[in-house]
């Protein structure tokens, strides 16, 4: 339900003007709208985040060359002591922690699995890999706890482990361009890189309100409106994905199987204000997603995620009830599950 304009076009909503820029980055299309400031600091300010957007791209991309395939490199060849900057440091510690917390079910460290099933292109294509070859790669048990961080350098006991932080960076990427605008002042804003957003304030003098793509056809599935410092996240299987053999092949990967999880179209996770609101509002609909139709709430649970929701290969829709009360269904012959 965003409402489009030219890039950075003044446009009136509610009585406020507001400010937009769009760009792609991470690859999708980020949004950034700033309400209720002066042009000239608005545009300032969505200039200053798409920058820092461009910057986090190259530092953490999972495969074209820049930092994070520097070090995954020295991994791979056994290196000790590899020099890693603070923020990037940072990243993997604070990622570690939510990849124990899930019980491993959230894994950067599996970076060479999602690029072994063809997800380390900008379009996503393959056949099936190998099965001996996915074995290996789960029998390798690469995992974020086999990293080591001292003095600015990292070092691995595993060879295996490749971080890939696609299902990271938009969260984190989202708590730093909040951090960007409310330093500058901004109060009323609305980040969407792609399938994760983020309000700040409101917009005029109604919430922000957004739309949960529909996974299969056209249209918005729910909408809601998000609340100061709200970020709310979605992994689809609609997002990257090929088909092989007349079976969609999506890009979340159970680390503990090494293959693509079936039978779950799409899982939304909604959290509230928080300094790491982004960070969470990607990484946990991870584990809940590979839980799928039958462990998600139990997964949720354990994370401690409240409003959650996940819609099923027949497009049942499974939900918290503490997530229901924050939807609007336009589709009234939906199947909803709500559990408490
Ligand atoms: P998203 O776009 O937020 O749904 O994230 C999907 C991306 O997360 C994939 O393209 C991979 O880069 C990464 N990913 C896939 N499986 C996992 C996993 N089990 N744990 C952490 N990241 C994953
Ligand atoms: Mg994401």
């Amino acid at each position: 339900m965003c409402l489009f304009s030219l890039a950075g076009a003044p446009v009136a909503y509610a009585g406020e003007p507001f400010y937009q820029s769009r760009s792609y980055v991470f690859g999708t299309l980020a949004t950034v709208t700033v309400s209720g400031e002066a042009e000239s600091s608005a545009r300032e300010a969505i200039a200053a985040v798409f920058a820092d957007f461009d910057r986090l791209h190259w530092m953490l991309h999972a495969w074209k060359p820049g930092e994070l395939t520097t070090i995954n490199q020295a991994i791979a060849a056994g290196k000790a002591r590899i020099p890693v900057n603070r923020e990037i440091a940072a990243v993997i510690r604070d990622s570690t922690l939510i990849s124990g917390q899930s019980g491993g079910l959230f894994n950067p460290a599996i970076g060479r699995l999602v690029g072994l099933w063809g997800f380390h292109k900008d379009r996503p294509a393959g056949t099936a890999p190998d099965t001996d070859d996915i074995a290996r790669l789960v029998n390798a048990n690469p995992r974020m706890r086999d990293l080591r961080i001292d003095d600015g350098t990292l070092t691995s006991r595993n060879p295996a482990v490749q971080l890939d932080f696609g299902g990271y960076a938009k969260g984190y990427a989202l708590d730093r361009a909040a951090g960007i605008l409310r330093r500058r002042g901004v109060k009323n804003a609305l980040i969407n890189l792609g399938g994760n957003l983020m309000a700040l304030g409101r917009k005029g003098s109604a919430s922000w309100r957004v739309g949960l793509q529909n996974p299969r056809g056209p249209g918005v599935l729910a909408t809601l409106e998000l609340r100061d410092g709200e970020a709310i996240g979605t992994s689809g299987d609609y997002q990257r994905f090929y088909i092989v053999n007349g079976r969609r092949v999506a890009h979340i990967i159970d680390p503990r199987t090494g293959y693509p999880v079936p039978d779950v179209q799409a899982v939304t996770v909604l959290i509230s204000g928080g300094k790491r609101a982004g960070v969470l509002s990607d990484a946990m609909s991870k584990p809940i997603f590979i839980e799928g139709v039958s462990g998600w709430r139990a997964a949720a649970a354990r994370l401690a995620i409240g409003r959650v929701l996940l819609v099923d290969d027949r497009g049942i829709v499974h939900l918290t009830r503490a997530m229901r009360k924050r939807l609007i269904f336009p589709d009234s012959t939906l199947s909803l599950s709500i559990q408490d």
